[in-house]
């Protein structure tokens, strides 16, 4: 799943810089993710970067963006080949992983 920020976030900033999709912004009001881009860190960490960071603990799975563990390495072999790494290419023809969970 991805994972979204609650009303709760006190807009501290620290998650922004954390993340390694560039999957959170600044919303109208609050800090916001894209699920488009979150693979919950999967392909770059081992555990959520943002979860780690944040004081008051406002960043919960998204049940409306439910996705198995290979799919989340999907959405990170495809941000990859966008972004132009050149190993996306290679990552994207890789083996999946076999799942964590
Ligand atoms: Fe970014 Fe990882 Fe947080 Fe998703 S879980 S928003 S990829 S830092
Ligand atoms: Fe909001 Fe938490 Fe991010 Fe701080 S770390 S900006 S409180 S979501």
């Amino acid at each position: 799943m991805a994972l979204l920020i609650t009303d709760e976030c006190i807009n501290c900033d620290v998650c922004e810089p954390e993340c390694p999709n560039q999957a959170i912004s600044m919303g109208p009001e609050i800090y916001r993710i894209d699920p488009s881009r979150c693979t919950e860190c999967v392909g770059h960490f081992d555990t959520p970067q943002c979860v780690q960071v944040c004081p008051v603990n406002c960043i919960p799975v998204d049940p409306g963006h439910a996705e198995t563990n290979a799919q989340l390495w999907a959405k990170y072999r495809v941000l990859q080949i966008a972004a132009g790494n050149p190993l996306g290419e290679a990552i994207a023809a890789g083996p999946l992983p076999a799942p964590s969970s």
